[in-house]
């Protein structure tokens, strides 16, 4: 049995904050505001997850106002919802997840971030896809306030 899932986040672009995607700390002049370490592209998956299941999205799992998760590494926090999936019996079959940013180009880290989110997930990093593309100079994301990312997933019965 499968089931799919679609999850979307965004964070504004602020200094004094880490550039922090798919777990990979990426040098830039600035990072994403949020209460976690602001991972739009790991919330995104772990929003797709919980969709898939019909429970809710991160924010109802991970409020903001709860201290453990003030800027935790949001693997950690992906780790919790695939745990989640697997209390339900379903594992990851594949993901596949865009992230949307102006400036710094992502090309050099996107095998970084797909072996931890791999790793996060417990899957072969052949099931995790992760693409980047830039806003084109136009919106939040082109004029470099913003990051935003895009996850689809499916999940299937696990099957041991
Ligand atoms: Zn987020």
């Amino acid at each position: 049995m499968f089931r799919i899932g679609i999850g979307s986040d965004t964070h504004r672009l602020v200094s004094g904050r880490p550039l922090v995607l798919g777990g990979v700390r990426i040098p830039f002049e600035l990072g994403s505001e949020g209460h976690s370490d602001g991972d739009a592209l790991t919330h995104a998956i772990a929003d797709a997850i919980l969709g898939a299941l019909c429970e809710g999205d991160i924010g109802r799992h991970f409020p903001d106002n709860d201290q453990q998760w003030k800027n935790a590494a949001s693997l950690k926090l992906l780790g919790r919802v695939l745990w989640l999936a697997k209390e339900r019996g379903y594992e990851i079959n594949n993901v596949d997840a865009t992230v949307m940013l102006e400036r710094p180009k992502l090309r050099d880290y996107i095998a970084a971030m797909r072996e931890n989110l791999a790793r996060a997930l417990n899957v072969e990093m052949g099931c995790v896809s992760v693409k980047a593309k830039t806003g084109e100079g136009m919106d939040a994301v082109g004029r470099g306030e913003a990051v935003m990312a895009q996850a689809i997933v499916l999940l299937q019965t696990r099957s041991c």
